[in-house]
C-alpha cells in the first residue's frame, strides 16, 4: 500500500464521515416522507454496525506536552480552577470512533507547583480533559518521565489509575510490570498487545525499586514472547525515540524498526522528535507490510515553530477475520494556539475538516491559516515521497 493510497484514504475518510452525516439527515427527512425512506435508513446503519463489527481501529496521537503557556490557558481565575476540555473538542469525534485511543503522555502529572520546559509537571485536570475526550491508554515510557523524580512517576501512575486508563511505560516496581505488562487490552474478541519504551529518561536515574521501560533489545525480546503467550494476535510497539527536530527517521530508527518487524510487532508508532517523521511500510518474513510510523509530532503543545506545530492521529483498521491485514491512515492535526469560537486555548484542529469547512470556526489571523496550510501540505509531502 503506497502512501498515496494513504493520502487518498485520508481524504476517502473525511468524505466518508461527511457522507455519512449526509445519509444520516436523508434518513431522518425520509422517516416523514415515507416508510420505504425508513427502511432504507435502518438499512444503512446495519451496514455500517457490520463494518464496524467485522474491523477494530486503533488510533493514536503523538506527544501530549505541557508547557508553561499551556497550563497558563487552562487556568480559570474566577473558578480558580484548570480546564483543557476545548483543546481536545474537534478531535473527540475520531477519538469516540476507534475502539482504542492511545496518546504518549510526556509530562509527568506531579502535582504542585506545576512546572514547564524543562522539567515538566502539570495540572491533574490535563488527565480529566484526556478521560473526557475519549482516550483510553497513556503511554509514560518517555524522557520526562522522571523530571520530577520518584513522586512525579509514581504519582503520575496514581492519577492515571484512579481516572481508570490503561497504561504502559513506567511502574512503582518489578511486581506491578509483571502483572500488567505488556498492556493487554481485549475487544471484540481480540487481544491487542501494546508495547512502549524509551531511550532514556534525560540522565536522571530511576531508582529501584521503581521501573522505566528502556530501549533493550533484550528485554523487548522477552516482552513480545509474553505477548504472545498470553495469546495476544496483534502486537503494537510504541516507542520513544530518534533525534528531535529532525523530519526524517534516522538509521538507527530504521534498524530497530526492521529488528521489531523481523520479530512479529504489528505496527510501529513512534514518538519524541516533536516533527512528524517519514513513515513507511516495511517487510516482514511473511511479505506482510508492516506500518512504521516514526514519529507521530506533538499532539499538543506550545510549540510554534514551523512542523512543530502540529502532528498527526495515525489510524489502524485490523481486519478481524485476518488480523494481519491492517490498514493505516493518517489525519494531520494542527495546533491552533489562540481565539476560536471565542475561547483563548490551544485547540486541536484536524486540517481537512478544517479545510472542508466542517464545523470548524474561521481562524482570525491570516497567519494561522497560513501556518495551518504549511503544516498540512509539508506534513503530507513527507509522508507521501517516503514509501
Ligand atoms: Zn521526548
Amino acid at each position: 500500500m503506497s502512501f498515496f493510497f494513504v493520502l487518498l484514504q485520508t481524504h476517502f475518510y473525511a468524505i466518508t464521515v461527511m457522507i455519512k452525516k449526509i445519509c444520516f439527515w436523508v434518513g431522518v427527512i425520509g422517516l416523514f416522507v415515507s416508510c420505504q425512506h425508513f427502511v432504507n435508513a435502518q438499512q444503512a446503519l446495519i451496514e455500517q454496525n457490520n463494518e464496524q463489527d467485522s474491523t477494530l481501529t486503533l488510533l493514536f496521537f503523538g506527544d501530549i506536552m505541557g508547557h508553561a503557556p499551556q497550563y497558563q490557558a487552562a487556568y480559570n481565575s474566577a473558578t480558580q480552577s484548570y480546564n483543557y476540555d476545548v483543546c481536545f473538542k474537534y478531535v473527540k469525534k475520531y477519538i469516540d470512533q476507534a475502539d482504542i485511543a492511545v496518546a504518549n503522555l510526556e509530562v509527568p502529572i506531579a502535582g504542585t507547583p506545576y512546572s514547564g520546559y524543562p522539567q515538566f509537571s502539570s495540572p491533574d485536570e490535563l488527565l480529566d480533559a484526556l478521560r473526557n475526550a475519549g482516550y483510553d491508554v497513556l503511554l509514560t515510557a518517555n524522557n520526562h518521565v522522571m523530571d520530577r523524580g520518584k513522586n512525579g512517576l509514581e504519582r503520575t501512575i496514581t492519577q492515571i489509575l484512579q481516572r481508570r486508563f490503561w497504561y504502559a511505560g513506567s511502574y512503582f516496581n518489578k511486581a506491578q510490570r509483571d502483572t500488567i505488562y505488556p498492556l493487554i487490552i481485549e475487544k471484540k474478541g481480540v487481544k491487542v498487545a501494546i508495547l512502549n519504551y524509551t531511550y532514556g529518561t534525560n540522565e536522571i536515574a530511576v531508582r529501584s525499586p521503581n521501573i522505566v521501560n528502556i530501549i533493550d533489545t533484550t528485554q523487548i525480546l522477552k516482552d513480545i514472547l509474553k505477548a504472545d503467550q498470553l495469546g495476544a494476535s496483534l502486537k503494537i510497539m510504541t516507542i520513544h525515540w530518534g533525534i528531535e527536530y529532525q523530519l526524517q527517521a534516522n538509521a538507527q530508527q530504521r534498524q530497530l524498526a526492521q529488528f521489531l518487524v523481523n520479530h512479529g510487532i504489528s505496527a510501529i508508532i513512534g514518538s519524541h522528535p516533536h516533527v512528524v517523521q517519514n513513515a513507511e511500510l516495511m517487510c516482514n518474513s511473511s511479505g506482510d507490510g508492516i506500518p512504521v510510523y516514526y514519529s507521530l509530532g506533538n499532539s499538543i503543545s506550545n510549540q510554534r515553530k514551523p512542523h512543530t506545530d502540529g502532528g498527526i492521529m495515525v489510524k489502524l483498521v485490523v481486519n478481524l477475520k485476518e488480523k494481519t491485514d491492517i490498514k493505516s491512515s493518517y489525519i494531520p492535526v494542527y495546533v491552533h494556539k489562540g481565539v476560536l469560537d471565542s475561547i483563548y486555548q490551544y485547540h486541536l484542529i484536524p486540517t481537512t475538516d478544517y479545510l472542508i469547512g466542517n464545523m470548524i470556526p474561521t481562524l482570525k489571523r491570516q497567519e494561522d491559516l497560513s501556518a495551518l496550510l504549511f503544516f498540512d501540505q509539508e506534513t503530507r509531502k513527507r509522508l507521501i515521497t517516503n514509501k
